[in-house]
């Protein structure tokens, strides 16, 4: 079967560096928002940003496999970092994911449990497979580890220190966790990539803003070199 991949970011700056490479694509409105669709080197791509929050990458997520026919999405995108051996610009591959922010612990449940669901959700060890040839083809150090996702920006060493005791997170952020629940449900494989943009700290808004940009670019190119790779 032929593939046809998304590549979803979260904010503009994420997909931008994307569509930079891509050149020449269709926007299509839908659902309130846009989808670019191309051909890129043969294969069917479509690159989008859903919005910040579980919520909205949920709603992406879903539309760019139900509706746009997506069979294999990749994740581009920042995170704050927890594991202190990631720098800012580091890059991070999701092993599996959690919601870290799904709390119903008053029913002596798990933190990030819901009956019917699971704490985490695994990734593709496919698409990690690839990342590690296309990292070691770059000569680029690629960290595997946990990701944590909620609806907040953590800026707060005991939040920080609270996801770790729950989930042994490496990062966090707020889009893969609720993309892995969706790509889960539907049999599509994912992959979620970050690069670090801040520590979670109280200086994690002024390290976002400096280095956003620079991070988005250094997920956005690795992932076009996956790409590649996965059409090759
Ligand atoms: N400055 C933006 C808001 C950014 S929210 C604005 O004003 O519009 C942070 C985004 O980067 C989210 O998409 C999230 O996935 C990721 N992220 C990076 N660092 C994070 C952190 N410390 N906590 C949570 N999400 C983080």
């Amino acid at each position: 079967m032929m593939q046809k991949i998304a590549i979803m970011g979260a904010m503009p700056e994420e997909i931008a560096p994307i569509l930079e490479i891509i050149g020449e694509y269709k926007s299509t409105e839908y659902a309130g928002n846009i989808y670019y669709e191309a051909t890129y080197k043969g294969c069917e791509i479509v690159v989008a940003y859903s919005k910040i929050g579980k919520v909205f990458s949920t709603l992406t997520a879903a539309t760019m496999i139900e509706h746009f026919a997506c069979t294999t999405l990749l994740f581009s995108g920042v995170a704050g970092g927890i594991n202190p051996s990631l720098k800012i610009g580091d890059l991070i591959v999701a092993t599996k994911l959690s919601q870290h922010d799904l709390d119903i612990t008053a029913f002596g449940h798990p933190m990030g449990y819901v009956p019917g669901g699971s704490v985490f959700i695994d990734t593709s060890k496919e698409l990690i497979s690839i990342a590690k040839t296309v990292a070691s083809e770059l000569e680029k150090t690629l960290k595997e580890g946990v990701i944590a996702t909620g609806d907040q920006f953590v800026h707060n060493e005991t939040i920080k220190e609270n996801i770790v005791k729950h989930f042994n997170a490496d990062a966090l952020e707020m889009e893969g966790g609720s993309v892995a629940v969706v790509c889960d449900a539907l049999n599509i494989p994912f992959f979620i990539l970050r690069a670090i943009s801040d520590t979670a700290d109280t200086d994690a808004s002024f390290s976002f803003d400096e280095f956003m940009e620079s991070s988005a670019v250094i997920s956005a190119e690795f992932v076009m070199k996956m790409v590649d790779k996965i059409i090759e």
